[in-house]
């Protein structure tokens, strides 16, 4: 059966009367409330027309003949128990009434009847019908959009998720595959809060590294792109280093960000293998110039910026030269080796030891002013002092330290450090010197 489709808000009305004179005198009314009229002059032609239509309203008289308007509605009711229907009743009406009751019929108008009644009548239920159907359009239509975005967003092999970074609000099928939940809501009831995925792992992003006040997204903003990586541990147990970007979006009436990740776990590892190539130095596998040089910049930069009190440290072995011509090259090296450990093993992970060449080493300690380098010196000479080794005898070291200026380059502090070293080795080797 063809069933005609009326244009998107479209009212129409069917109207059954068996008086053709009636019929066409209110016909004329009802074009000019509704967009589509149908007249029929008894129930039977009604009820073809309302299958084939679909009308929103249906106007009715009862007594017809072939099909009474009461039946009729029974009928169409068992189509569509929302159709909206009036029944018009004659005074004569009456027995049929209380059938009529039972058809939960929405009005009742007395005949004959009055144009201006029916027309304020109708126009109301129009309006409300007309609305309704654009309602439900414009969902459909934003539904479909939805699902057009979601299929998208799902075929998309990245991670993305639009949160408030507590709450999950969207997340694409590579995010609830990675963890292996079938729904945004059930995400949320596994996860307190959706940064908590991000491993504290050094050196990825992660919220403790959040200073004061800061939101995930201002922490992603203040690096630069090598260090917008996290890792995160999926349902496989497997941690993987996602490059992640993360973007302010309106979504619903919430402020809301879009997180976006990109696996470069394998990338991450080729980096890193080649990193470890360029940056360390291959005896005693502490970082290499290169490395130095490179933290060096970083670091005279927040100095500039922010006045940080950062202080550079050059150490040398004492004697060297004679240990070597007196125990071997091979014993040489493993005590370099031992130095390297001792060292590493005894400052903060925030700084940065690095093998300058030959028996000298270099720090770079962030956060670390004149006075506590220093200090920090004095330990690490009494611990150099304690190396052991089998074949030979004990070692000593000399410092060299001094505190980076805003105006310095690496030259000018390196200058400096290597000053105050040499005044420590003038002043007879094992000492600590100290210039601001
Ligand atoms: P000072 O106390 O003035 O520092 O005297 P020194 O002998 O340590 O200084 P000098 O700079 O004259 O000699 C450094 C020596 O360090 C030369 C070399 O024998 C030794 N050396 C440098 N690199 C290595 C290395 O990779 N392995 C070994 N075993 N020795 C090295
Ligand atoms: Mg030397
Ligand atoms: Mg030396």
């Amino acid at each position: 059966m063809h069933i005609e489709i009326p244009r998107a808000g479209d009212v129409s009305i069917l109207y059954v009367e068996d008086e053709a004179a009636i019929r066409e005198g209110y016909a004329r009314a009802l074009r000019r409330i509704a967009d589509t009229v149908l007249l029929a002059g008894n129930g039977k032609e009604g009820l073809a027309l309302f299958e084939k239509h679909r009308p929103d309203i249906v106007i009715s008289d009862i007594r017809m003949p072939e099909m009474n308007g009461i039946e009729m509605l029974q009928k169409i009711k068992m189509i569509d128990p929302d159709c909206y229907a009036i029944f018009t009743t004659a005074f004569n009406d009456n027995d049929y009434l209380l059938e009529a009751l039972e058809l939960q019929v929405n009005a009742y108008l007395q005949k004959p009847v009055e144009k201006n009644l029916l027309k304020e009548k109708l126009e109301k239920i129009t309006d409300a019908i007309r609305k309704e159907k654009l309602t439900k359009i414009q969902q459909q239509e934003i539904e479909a959009q939805r699902a057009i975005l979601q299929n998208v967003l799902d075929h998309e092999k990245n991670l993305l998720v639009v949160t408030d970074c507590t709450e999950v609000l969207f997340a694409n099928r590579a995010f609830l595959e990675l963890f292996d939940v079938e729904s945004v809501e059930k995400f949320n009831m596994l996860c307190t809060s959706f940064t908590d995925i991000f491993m504290p792992v050094k050196p990825y992003l992660h919220k403790g590294m959040l200073e004061e006040g800061e939101t995930f997204y201002d922490l992603v903003q203040r690096m630069d792109d090598a260090r917008r990586v996290v890792t995160i541990v999926g349902a496989d147990a497997l941690p993987k280093a996602y490059q992640i970007n993360v973007s302010k979006i309106a979504y619903g009436d919430k402020a809301s960000y879009l997180f976006s990740m990109t696996d470069i776990t394998k990338m991450n590892i080729e980096k890193i293998s080649t990193e470890k190539k360029a940056y360390y130095d291959s005896l005693t596998k502490v970082y290499n110039r290169n490395k130095f040089n490179e933290f060096f910049e970083t670091e005279i930069n927040r100095v500039k910026r922010y006045g940080n009190a950062t202080s550079l440290v050059i150490l040398d072995i004492d004697h060297f030269k004679h240990f070597n011509d007196t125990y071997g090259h091979l014993v040489g090296d493993k005590v370099l080796v031992k130095l390297a450990e001792t060292i590493s093993a005894n400052i903060r992970n925030t700084d940065l030891f690095a093998r300058w060449g030959g028996e000298e080493f270099v720090l770079l300690l962030p956060e670390t002013d004149l006075e506590n380098a220093k200090l920090l010196c004095e330990k690490l000479r009494r611990k150099v002092e304690m190396i052991e080794c089998d074949e030979a005898e004990r070692i000593t070291s000399s410092f060299g330290v001094t505190q980076l200026h805003k105006e310095d380059t690496l030259k000018t502090a390196l200058d400096r450090a290597d000053h105050a070293l040499y005044e420590a080795k003038k002043a007879g080797r094992n000492r600590v010197v100290a210039v601001p």
